[in-house]
């Protein structure tokens, strides 16, 4: 493909391919089917819930060639709905058809001492951190970044998986031990006020469109709520707004992305650090689909296909709550509620900690 080819803007009609088959690629999925466009889902888990919605699946490794080079023969742009994809394979399908994010964002993202290099080189305030690839290092790290602090693995961590708190007297050795001796990177453990995040679009000409901030509370690591609007002033609003434009920009990014920072009070007043980058939709954007014009996934296949972006308006207060495990026995219960717009995954086994839907209560709405 030449490079005015691969910039050329796609139509109604054309075919995305969607590395990945959860929850986020089944909502990219049916956004995709109301602009007329057809998905092609390529995992390595059949009973994935974007494949039951997807006018094409691929079941097969993510280092399969063959499989690989059929599926991307398939479709007119490739993007992803998780970051844990080999390198390799997005490089191997950008080669024949774009992969929006591109494969340098997925490098970057996919490793979080690259990602907080590049966060804090762009002068964006980061928790203090350290590298720490043997358990010297990690002893170097704790006296440099002080405790409580968090060790954390380099790559494929989510949902707190890959981390562990180190507190005054925990045993380092123990600690390096637990992710298993793999490289990792030491932060200091922010006492946050609130977690918030940016969820926001960059277009294939650099438009930059974001939603309104979401607020976000966590259970057991896992997501639990997003609340919109999050209410911090319209001074921190903007200054988040600029971080992410800032990262978009600097990424040449191309998609929805969400960038979480943790708000803190200091001698100096509020501010905000930023946690981690996810290129791609994201969980705490899913109060989009019922509480905006344009929802994150729409969006983020209208930037992916070079197609205008929409507006983010919110169409007033919203709470998303994440409905894990168990949860989903209430939906008999939610469907009952005024406001309350369901979203249910289709995932066969409610196992504790599994996202199996979520619920948007719109405020606004009361019969
Ligand atoms: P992460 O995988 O980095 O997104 O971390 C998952 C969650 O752990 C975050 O949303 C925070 O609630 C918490 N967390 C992560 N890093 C820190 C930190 N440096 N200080 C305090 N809490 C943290």
């Amino acid at each position: 493909m030449t490079e005015p080819q691969r910039l050329a803007p796609l139509a109604p009609g054309a075919r995305v391919g969607i590395i990945g088959g959860g929850q986020l690629g089944r909502m990219l999925a049916m956004a995709a089917a109301r602009l007329g466009l057809s998905c092609h889902v390529y995992t390595d888990r059949a009973d994935d819930p974007a494949t039951e919605v997807a006018a094409a699946a691929t079941i097969a490794g993510y280092g399969d060639k063959e499989a690989l080079g059929r599926f991307v023969a398939d479709v007119d742009v490739v993007t992803y709905e998780f970051e844990n994809i080999p390198a390799a394979t997005a490089e191997y399908l950008n080669a024949a058809r774009p992969v929006r994010p591109s494969p340098g964002v997925l490098a970057l993202t996919q490793d979080r001492l690259v990602e907080k290099n590049f966060i804090s080189g762009l002068g964006i305030e980061v928790a203090p951190y350290a590298q720490v690839d043997d358990p010297g290092a990690l002893a170097r790290a704790v006296a440099q970044v002080g405790r409580p602090s968090i060790l954390k693995t380099r790559r494929f961590g989510y949902d707190g998986k890959g981390q562990s708190l180190i507190r005054e007297g925990s045993d380092i050795a123990v600690a390096f031990r637990s992710l298993g001796g793999q490289p990792a990177i030491l932060e200091g453990f922010v006492p946050f006020v609130c977690e918030v995040s940016v969820v926001a679009a960059r277009g294939l000409d650099g438009d930059f469109v974001a939603w309104d901030i979401g607020r976000n509370t966590h259970e057991h690591h896992i997501l639990a709520t997003t609340t919109v609007p999050a209410d911090i002033g319209p001074d921190l609003t903007a200054r988040a707004f600029d971080k992410a434009r800032k990262i978009a920009d600097a990424l040449d990014y191309v998609g929805v992305l969400a960038v979480e920072m943790f708000l803190v009070e200091g001698p100096g007043g509020r501010r905000l650090l930023v946690n981690e980058i996810a290129p791609r939709v994201h969980n705490s954007g899913h109060w989009t689909l019922d509480g905006s014009v344009t929802s994150q996934f729409e969006q983020h296949l209208r930037a992916i296909c070079g197609f205008p972006l929409g507006s983010a308006r919110a169409h007033g207060p919203v709470e998303m709550r994440n409905l894990i495990g168990g949860d989903i026995l209430r939906w008999r219960e939610l469907l009952a509620q005024p406001g309350a717009c369901l979203h249910l995954y289709g995932k066969s086994e409610a196992r504790p900690g599994r996202k199996m839907g979520h619920v948007t209560f719109l405020r606004s709405v009361k019969d």
